[in-house]
């Protein structure tokens, strides 16, 4: 592409792949289309990522509510055991 190559797209990639590790590490310099384009598969890759990030704290909020439901319960049986020794106790 005709455009020449300017320092504007060397440092918007570089400071790219300094934050994001799943880049290619690219050494050509880029002219300003290729630099957009890359910025938009970084985007991309973002957002795919915010999106894993977001499936991950469901799952976790969900195994949260889970334990949460489950101590009661857990503590409810315990008490309903100490009840019926109890009745046994009284029935001797
Ligand atoms: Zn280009």
């Amino acid at each position: 592409m005709g455009i020449p190559v300017g320092a504007h797209g060397r440092l918007g990639l570089k400071s790219f792949s300094q934050t994001s590790a799943w880049l290619p590490q690219v050494d050509q310099p880029l002219c300003t289309d290729c630099c957009a384009k890359v910025q938009k598969e970084v985007e991309a890759a973002l957002r795919e990522t915010e999106r894993e990030i977001e499936a991950y704290q469901a799952a976790l909020r969900r195994l949260s509510a889970e334990e949460q439901t489950a101590l009661p319960d857990e503590e409810f049986r315990r008490q309903m055991a100490a009840v019926e020794e109890e009745e046994d106790r009284e029935r001797c």
